[in-house]
């Protein structure tokens, strides 16, 4: 599909999440359907929108973002060559998103990663391992794993807020952050 015809194709899917009833139910705030390059290579995928992002409709925008988006940003990946979304599309009523309510938004994630059709997906967490692998991680384990399936390479590493809050998720976050910059390269050579 063509840069223009994905642009288009992606919009169409953010004007559906604006509109569903069944998001809403679990939901509150502005919808945040997701950012950046309708053709990326690597689309990074989070849990839900916090309340920064609830505000304005824009994804990893609080403190979480700001070190996701540094890490980004230090891999050597130009921000606007990405694509920042998360499975679920509203600001959670109760904090933590249940289990119907992120496998009914992937839904609409899954519409999303088929139009973009990206090389690599970054799991941010276990929200984003359920919605794309259909089970949780044990992620101090399995952090810096890549898993190949239908052709896309899935790297799971740790939600950018557990790195915040723990030392080990931190220094975690950080040594899968190298590793995907090699996982890139060797995508691009
Ligand atoms: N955390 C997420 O998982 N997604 C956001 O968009 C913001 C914070």
């Amino acid at each position: 599909m063509r840069m223009m015809d994905k642009r288009k194709e992606l919009l169409k899917i953010a004007e559906e999440i604006v509109k569903c009833s069944l998001c809403k139910k679990w939901g509150t705030g502005k919808p945040v359907p997701g950012e950046g390059n309708p053709d990326a290579r690597i689309v990074f995928i989070g849990e839900a929108p916090g309340k920064q992002e609830a505000k304005t409709g824009r994804p990893f925008i609080g403190r979480s973002g700001k070190l996701l988006r540094a890490m980004i940003s230090d891999a050597g990946l130009p921000e606007e060559d990405v694509y920042i979304t998360s499975p679920v599309k509203y600001l959670p009523l109760r904090g933590t998103p249940s289990r119907e309510n992120i496998l009914h938004a992937r839904t609409h994630l899954l519409r999303q990663l088929s139009v973009i059709s990206p090389g690599i997906v970054v799991l941010l967490g276990n929200t984003a391992c359920l919605a794309l692998l259909d089970r949780k991680a044990e992620m101090t384990k399995e952090h810096g794993n890549s898993i190949c399936k239908n052709g896309i390479i899935y790297f799971l590493t740790f939600h950018p807020a557990y790195a915040l809050r723990f030392p080990e998720g931190k220094k975690g976050f950080i040594s899968d952050f190298k590793k995907l910059r090699g996982l890139i390269a060797g995508q691009v050579s």
